[in-house]
């Protein structure tokens, strides 16, 4: 049977979870990256509070972490990512500023207008972009920033297969201008809008390749394993054959 067309989101939680535990980062991105978004963001202090959200093992936030004075909150949905991120605070010695707890980005535990600034990169595609930006608004205070990377479309027109693969996988995928124009719909000033350099997704992919074989290996002769590694194989394909078509875009938005 070839399940190839199946797209990794179908996979059981625990098998993506396991796949991604052993890495810095659970998506495309970089330090590089992370600081030059935060180059945007004007004004924070040691009173400012950051929620990261969709955090992962946090990666990203040890950069914020390392490049604020900020107290900085961590959610995430997995509970092991959060001890990991726990544990990497701890090691960066950013434990009394830089937390992590388990929580549901469609439920945050934040109070309206806590926070100065909302950080979320690959992760807002779980809520869905237009939704994430409408409903973690109340969460910022007027002035406040959000910076998030989504998937999205560099072109008018695809070819059928990227565009039925990515309508499958994450119908919201959109165009820049469409984008934008959400963002400002929600109540955001776009500050900035730009396009995440290839290597974020090539070196993201050549790890999962590194991965795959190692985790091949752990699942000797599971047919579900061998499934999920497929799709994933067949997504890297995607990129490499269609990256002129879509990739990472910073957003950046500032509550008015
Ligand atoms: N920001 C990290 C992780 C990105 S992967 C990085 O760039 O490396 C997406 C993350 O979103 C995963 O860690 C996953 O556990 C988390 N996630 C998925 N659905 C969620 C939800 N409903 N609430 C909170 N976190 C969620």
């Amino acid at each position: 049977m070839n399940n190839e067309k199946q797209t990794i989101h179908e996979f059981d939680l625990n098998i993506i979870y396991d796949f991604f535990s052993e890495t810095e980062r659970q998506g495309p991105g970089s330090t590089e990256e992370t600081l030059k978004a935060l180059g945007f963001i004007d004004g924070l202090t040691e009173k400012s509070k950051i929620a990261d959200i969709g955090c992962g093992t946090g990666g990203q936030t040890m950069v914020l972490g390392e490049n604020t004075p900020c107290e900085i909150i961590g959610v995430d949905a997995w509970h092991d990512f959060i001890n990991q991120f726990n544990q990497n605070a701890q090691i960066k010695n950013l434990q009394d500023r830089v937390k992590g707890i388990v929580g549901n980005m469609e439920n945050l535990p934040f109070q309206e207008e806590e926070l100065d600034l909302i950080w979320s990169e690959g992760a807002i595609y779980n809520i869905g972009f237009e939704r994430g930006l409408n409903e973690w608004r109340k969460f910022l205070k007027q002035g406040g920033y959000i910076a998030v990377t989504e998937n999205t479309w560099f072109s008018e027109e695809r070819p059928a297969e990227i565009q039925d693969f990515w309508q499958k996988a994450y119908p919201e995928i959109d165009t820049i201008s469409n984008k934008v124009a959400q963002m400002q719909k929600a109540g955001y000033l776009p500050i900035a809008t730009y396009i995440l350099p290839e290597t974020i997704w090539t070196d993201y992919y050549t790890w999962q390749t590194l991965r795959r074989e190692s985790f091949l290996e752990k699942y000797n002769g599971n047919k579900t394993i061998e499934e999920f590694v497929a799709s994933q194989r067949y997504e890297a394909e995607l990129y490499y054959k269609y990256k002129a078509y879509y990739g990472y875009m910073f957003y950046i938005g500032k509550k008015i």
